[in-house]
């Protein structure tokens, strides 16, 4: 049997049995070394900033606010759906010392995509911003969420909803170390992903498997961070890959993070001149960005070292003209929601163009064939993930569960990679689950599917993934079975187009195109042939 692990880096366990706030303050080598007032979360477009002693103030004081005041208690789930916000750690942070786990979403979604995550997930409260009240009140009032249980991300009260800092104990402290949680079994967040098949699914991380991601980076980044990196996070701090890198592991070791709402490459290239940015994590559409836009040229970048790019594929077409603009380090990595971020990553000693590279430490990897046989070194085949920042399961889903786990603790991820013994790395190769990725973003084609399936106009549909090379990302696209009385033409496309448009967020939309079919492939048990599908695309978009 051909199991894959770290060669190059020291065990990361044991892991300390620890729940997360506790974890984060005690004297750890970082924040021994630097001082308490040391900077580590900077508005990028407000220049207000919090030291690492002020969010170890507030955070315990909001702990003991959402417990005293508040009346949260252990294991109640709480949503946060903001824009990137400078204070998110604060709030998390307080919310993991009052013992409650919480469930970060998107919030550029529709009513009906909140609606689905705070109904799946059982949310008892919820942190947001004013903007999206409108929109979350009706689905609060759905689900029965009191007004009294809606909070204001930010300083200030909202009309009758209350600020954090407004439910902040004025004199308590939360008790710490933190009692009573069992960070193996207590989950932390619960973050929405679709996994290999059909709609969002709660993805139960324990406090041990944030643990496990921080010490990770700790291990593979120990030779090659320095106490004067900074780093510049528009990534979202909903999605694991800002949550982790961004949130928690630059918190970790006191790294400043300079943080904005949303990417816009003017702003991005003024901050990393302004802050001297050392670090960038990215994802592929922003590397193409960086590597084409003559804006580019204009600002002083050259304090960067180390550009890190996931999420999805990054071709070798982008990293040379990338890495020519800006030289450094291009560390890619691959992971999941489920594996809690990164799981193979790449060197910092030389890695081949379009690897994701190596296995992290206390991770194992297999590949295996569809009948789950074990494969070997340089063939192409599902792979599988064990070690510690492996998800708990899916948030009451006994049925995902079982399809998503092999025997023997194994996560499947329906990615298919590939081992290269000559260059000791792994290759990304394909995705064998319905998921696209769209410029970092989730979109689950059974969504998509099941709206289209609600319009008269639609009798049968498959929705796939089409890649964009320019733009370095995928789109969804629409095959599609007219109702018998329609004629399949531009006017019904733009309808699908467009009735599409109206009922998701924008990322959701089918800029990859409708195309119109008799029939939808599908197996004996009406299972639908995604792969003949997705073969059929690339025939239609091959140049002829
Ligand atoms: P998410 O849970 O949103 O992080 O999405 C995880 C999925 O993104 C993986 O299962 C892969 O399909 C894809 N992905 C993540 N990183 C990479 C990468 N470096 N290259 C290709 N695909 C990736």
């Amino acid at each position: 049997m051909v199991i894959y692990r770290a060669t190059k880096y020291d065990s990361i366990e044991p892991l300390p049995d620890l729940d997360l706030y506790t974890f984060y303050f005690k004297p750890n080598e970082f924040n021994t070394k630097f001082p308490a007032d040391r900077k580590v979360v900077i508005d990028g477009l407000t220049g207000k900033s919090l030291t690492h002693s002020q969010v170890r103030d507030l955070s315990g004081r909001m702990a003991a606010g959402w417990v005293d005041n508040i009346g949260l208690k252990q294991g109640d789930i709480v949503a946060s759906f903001a824009p990137n916000h400078y204070d998110h750690i604060v709030v998390y942070l307080s919310l993991l010392a009052a013992k409650c786990t919480i469930t970060p979403g998107n919030p550029m979604y529709t009513e009906a995509e909140f609606l689905h995550q705070i109904s799946n997930s059982g949310a008892k409260a919820l942190v947001t911003v004013p903007e999206l009240l409108p929109v979350l009140l009706k689905v609060c009032a759905k689900v029965g969420i009191p007004k009294s249980r809606i909070f204001m991300y930010g300083e200030n009260d909202y009309q009758e909803f209350k600020s954090v800092y407004s439910i902040m104990s004025s004199t308590r402290d939360i008790e710490y170390p933190v009692q009573g949680l069992n960070s193996k079994e207590d989950v932390a967040f619960i973050c929405y992903s679709s996994g290999t098949t059909g709609l969002a699914k709660g993805v139960m991380l324990t406090h041990q498997n944030l643990i496990a991601q921080a010490l990770i980076t700790m291990e593979t980044d120990k030779h090659a961070h320095n106490e004067h990196d900074k780093s510049l996070c528009f990534l979202p701090l909903y999605h694991i890959y800002g949550l982790t890198v961004l949130c928690f592991n630059a918190f970790y070791k006191l790294l400043p993070v300079v943080i904005i709402p949303r990417f816009d490459l003017k702003t991005y290239l003024e901050l990393v001149q302004k802050y001297r940015i050392t670090l960038l994590s990215i994802v592929p559409p922003v590397a193409v960005q960086l590597s084409k836009d003559p804006l580019v040229l204009k600002y002083d970048l050259s304090s960067v070292r180390i550009i890190q790019c996931g999420a999805a594929p990054l071709g070798k077409e982008h990293t040379d003209n990338l890495l020519a603009r800006i030289p450094g380090y291009l560390i890619q990595s691959y992971g999941m929601t489920e594996t809690t971020s990164a799981v193979v990553q790449s060197g910092y000693d030389g890695t081949a163009v379009g690897s994701v590279g190596i296995v992290c430490p206390s991770v194992e990897c297999k590949i295996v064939d569809e009948q789950e046989n074990e494969l070997g070194d340089d063939q192409e085949g599902e792979i599988l993930i064990r070690g510690p920042s492996i998800m708990k399961g899916y948030y009451n889903n006994p049925e995902a569960n079982a399809k998503t786990f092999a025997e023997g603790g194994w996560l499947k991820t329906g990615d298919v990679l590939r081992f290269d013994s000559k260059k000791q790395e792994f290759f990304v190769m394909d995705r064998l689950k319905e998921l696209i990725k769209v410029k970092g973003f989730q979109v689950a084609p059974a969504e998509l599917e099941s709206l289209l399936l609600g319009m008269p106009e639609v009798n049968d549909c498959c929705v796939i993934g089409v890649y964009h090379t320019d733009e370095a990302t995928e789109y969804p696209r629409a095959y599609v079975v007219p109702a018998p009385s329609l004629k399949a033409d531009e006017n019904l496309k733009k309808a699908i187009t467009d009735y599409v448009a109206k009922n998701v967020t924008g990322y959701k939309r089918l800029r990859g195109g409708v195309r119109f079919l008799d029939v939808i492939p599908k197996s004996p048990s009406g299972k639908i042939l995604r792969r003949r599908i997705r073969e059929l695309a690339k025939e239609q978009d091959t140049p002829v």
